[in-house]
Formats: C-alpha cells, structure tokens, sequence
C-alpha cells in the first residue's frame, strides 16, 4: 500500500449538493506530514462563501421543505445510507485520512469504524426523541416537544477528521438540524469524500455543507454568523474562548465545546503492572498523543513506581515510528511543523526544569514530523510538561503516595475531560470515580469511548456533550405547549 494509490478527487467546497469554486477563487495548500511537501491545494472559504452555505443551509431548513417533511426515522434511514457508503469506502478513506493526517492506516481504519458505528447509533435514535406529559397547574394539559435548533455551524479539528465529522454530523441530522461544517485547514480532504457520499446517500441539497478554510476566517465567520442557531466547536480551549465570545456578539446562539484535557492515569500499586503499563501507555501514545483526552499525566504509586517506569521505558522503545502506509508502523508524523516544534520545545522544557528524560525527546528522520516516543519520570506537579497540553507523544510519569493524595493532585488542573484509574480494588475504583472531576472515567482500561454513552469536559473541557442521547439534546429545543382544560374537568 502507499500514498500513490490515493487519488484525490475533491477539492472544492461542498454547498448545496454540488462542489464549487469559492467565491474569492482562493486555494491554500494540504500538506502531507510525513514529508513536509504539498499534497495539493483546495478551495478557501472566506466570509461570502459561509453567507452562500448558511443560506442553503437556512433554504433546506425552511419549514415545508424536502427535508423538514421527512419522518424522523426517514432520517434515521439517511444516516444509516451514509454508514453503509462509508463501510464500502473505507479502503480508499483511511489511504486519504492517512495522506492528509498521518496516522497509520490501520488508525484511519479504526476511526472510519468508530464513525461508521456513531451514524448507526444515531440512525438508530432518530425517531426516539420524545417528549414530556406534564402534571401542570392552573387547569392545564401540560406537554413537551424537541425541535431541531435550525441551522447549526460545526468546526472541527485535525486529529480525528472523520470521526469528529461523524459525532458532529449524525445527531445533528438525527435531529433535523441541517449542517455547514468547517474542517481543519490542515486536514480538509475526507470531510469533501464524506460530503459526496451524503448527496450518493440521498441527503436533500443544502442539508450538509461542508467549507474548508482557515479558524479566523471562515471559522469566525460561521461563529458570529446571525442566522447560525448553534456553533458545535472541538479544539482548543484559546478557540473555544472566542466561539463564546462570537455568540455573544452576535445572536447568542447555542454553544457545545469540546477543548482540551491534561487527563490522569492513576496507576495503584495492587494493579497487575504489566496491564497497567500497557494502558498507561496506549493512553498517552494512540494517535502520537494528539488526543483530547490523552492520558498525559500517568501517577504511579510509589511502591511500584521504579518497576513501572522501567517497563514503561522499554514498552516506548519498542513503539515503531515511520510510514503510516507501512503495515508495521504503530506511530506517524505529528500533524504539521507548528505542532512538531511544540513538543520538541516541551520536551526541552521538561529536561530544563529537572524531570528525568527515560527515552526519546528528539526527531526521528530527516523529513517530515516524527518525534521519537518520550518518557519522562520524575515528573512533579508544578513543571510546565505536567501542566501544559503537549499533544504529542511524552508519557510524563509522577509519583504519589495515596489514594486521597493523588485525587487532590489529578483534579489540580483547569481542564476535567477525562481520567482513569489502574486498581484491583472495587473501593479505590469507586472512591476515584465519585471524587475525580472529568466527564469520562474509566477503569482498568482507557479512551472507552462509545457511541451509546456521553463524552464531554467538566471545567475548562468544554460545555454540553457529545455521544450517547446527551448530544442529540444538544441540536434540539425543547417547546412546551399548554392547552387551557374546560373547568372543572
Ligand atoms: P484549534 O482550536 O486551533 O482548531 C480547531 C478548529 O477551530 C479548526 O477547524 C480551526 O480552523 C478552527 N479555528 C481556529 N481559530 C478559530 C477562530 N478564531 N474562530 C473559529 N474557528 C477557529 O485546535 P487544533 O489545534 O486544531 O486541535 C487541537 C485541540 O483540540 C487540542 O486542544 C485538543 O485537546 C482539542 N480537541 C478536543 C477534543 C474533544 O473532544 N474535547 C477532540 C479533539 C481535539
């Protein structure tokens, strides 16, 4: 397999069921991580192209039109089309999400099935949204109604593109909501594939729009857009920060985040060490640690804290770094050069500020943007490395000595996405699951995301949630409508 298999065959924005040229006429370049060089140049959204898409987005969302007439489950049939076109494409989608992305294939594969098995659940939901009766007051029928919220504005990052496309997608459409999505300037091309199978799979025209361009440009201008009824936004908490503020500023409309995280693996001495060490590790590597809820501060107990830093080292040194089309690759490039100097210079950071450098910390090759998997113990509280989201593949390894110690230490952090904890003992399980503030938590295993169940940050992760009946509720207002009963009935 290799990258010259993969043809490109979408380029341009996505609007109204057909592609077109922006407005400006403007291209910007994708770059392939593992080579630094220019896989090709797409169309560049600015400001009018967001009015062109909001306003078919707005047409296809007008009452009596093809899409508010469809049945809810007729919905539901829709999502579960595109599932099926994503299924059958998945060959050629991973080898594009590879190109663009650079993780390995087998990743891409990984996540086009996580995003096919997210349309399934919500193709499943579709016509299950209901309402309330009301024991109401005041000689009233009392009753509820979820209404989808209307033209919704989502905005994605790089590090997941087709499975952050899926999550944003399906219970929007679930709901009845119709779609303008931007995707992350440097990963723009299997959000376009995806967009040409939704019209294959039937979806009316301007129901899903998708415009590739850049954060301050289009992106802000789907966030102040006033006729935008809700921004869906996943990135970093700085963005986030400015989403709420567009809101603000314009028509104040609905607002889910999902930022960032600097989540805990809390690893206690009565765990079988190597599962512990296994976990620890697939929490902090997969993805080369570009994960929202990368597991970025592992606690270990001091009892076994030197056998686990010993296994840890040597698990990071067998991680094979290289091509994402080689079968054998377990880690490629980090997304682009902006990132890639980031982690370098937090991991020089970490060694200046006396942590322990156990392996890694450099480049691996000569071209593109691979780092070699970094482990750092000695890793105390307050160094930058145990504070900051790296987002890249450092494992920074802290010691602790209680249960009660390392609860207090795990929730010192603004962010609250995710947790985890490595025990053999129900009470430690249940104690650190109650007391942990984060939206996920898992135990004895780690990034247990399913689309069946809510994902979201407490803090300064994010507000509302993804996944699971949460994030349908998220794209529908609820209507409460009130009928006056004769009297003394
Ligand atoms: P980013 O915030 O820079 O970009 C995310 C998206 O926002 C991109 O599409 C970008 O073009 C857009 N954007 C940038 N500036 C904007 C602006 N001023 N107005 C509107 N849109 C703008 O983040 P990133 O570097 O692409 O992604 C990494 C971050 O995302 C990390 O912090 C990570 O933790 C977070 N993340 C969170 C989750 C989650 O579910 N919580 C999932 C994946 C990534």
């Amino acid at each position: 397999m290799s990258r010259d298999d993969v043809k490109i065959k979408y380029t341009k924005l996505f609007i109204n069921n057909e592609f077109v040229t922006s407005v400006s006429g403007k291209m910007f370049p994708t770059i392939n991580p593992a080579n630094g060089k220019k896989i090709i140049d797409v169309s560049e959204a600015t400001k009018e192209d967001i009015d062109v898409a909001v306003a078919a987005a707005k047409a296809a969302f007008k009452r009596g039109s093809e899409w508010r007439k469809l049945d809810a489950s007729a919905r539901g049939l829709l999502l579960q089309k595109l599932a099926n076109l994503i299924q059958r494409d998945v060959d050629y989608l991973s080898k594009l999400e590879s190109l663009d992305n650079g993780k390995t294939v087998a990743d891409s594969v990984f996540d086009i099935g996580c995003a096919v098995d997210t349309f399934r659940y919500y193709a499943g939901i579709a016509d299950k949204s209901c309402g309330r009766t009301i024991p109401a007051d005041a000689g009233l029928f009392s009753m509820t109604r979820r209404e989808p919220v209307g033209v919704v504005g989502q905005i994605i990052p790089w590090n997941y593109p087709i499975l952050m496309l899926a999550w944003k997608w399906a219970p929007a459409l679930a709901a009845g909501c119709t779609v303008v999505l931007k995707p992350a300037e440097l990963t723009p091309l299997t959000a376009l594939a995806v967009a040409a199978l939704a019209k294959e799979a039937g979806f009316p025209k301007g129901v899903v729009n998708v415009v590739p361009g850049y954060g301050p440009i289009a992106g802000q201008a789907l966030a102040l857009h006033n006729d935008i009824d809700k921004i869906a936004f996943t990135g970093s908490t700085v963005v986030g920060r400015l989403i709420l503020e567009s809101a603000a500023k314009s028509n104040i409309k609905r607002i889910s985040l999902e930022l960032g995280g600097k989540s805990p693996v809390v690893i206690m001495d009565d765990a079988n060490i190597d599962e512990a060490v296994e976990i620890a590790h697939n929490a902090i590597f997969a993805n080369h640690g570009q994960n929202c809820c990368a597991g970025s501060r592992t606690f270990v107990q001091a009892g076994i804290y030197d056998e686990f830093v010993k296994k840890a080292t040597e698990m990071a040194k067998k991680r094979k770094v290289g091509n994402p089309f080689d079968e054998t690759t377990q880690q490629g490039p980090q997304i682009g050069e902006v990132a890639f100097n980031k982690v370098l210079r937090l991991i020089d950071t970490g060694i200046k500020e006396g942590a322990k450098l156990q392996i890694g910390g450099t480049r691996v090759g000569k071209e593109g943007y691979f780092v070699e998997p970094t482990v750092f113990s000695d890793v105390t509280d307050d160094m930058t490395i145990a504070k900051e989201e790296i987002f890249g593949p450092v494992q920074t390894i802290l010691k602790f000595n209680s249960l009660d110690e390392v609860i207090e230490r795990a929730n010192s952090t603004t962010y609250g996405l995710a947790a985890g904890i490595v025990t053999q003992n129900i009470n430690n399980a249940l104690v650190f699951s109650q007391a942990v503030q984060a939206g996920s938590v898992w135990v004895n295993c780690y990034d247990a995301v399913i689309p069946q169940a809510p994902f979201g940050g407490f803090k300064q992760s994010g507000i509302g949630r993804e996944l699971g009946e949460e994030a349908m509720k998220e794209y529908l207002e609820v209507k409460t409508i009130s009928i006056k009963l004769p009297t003394n009935h």
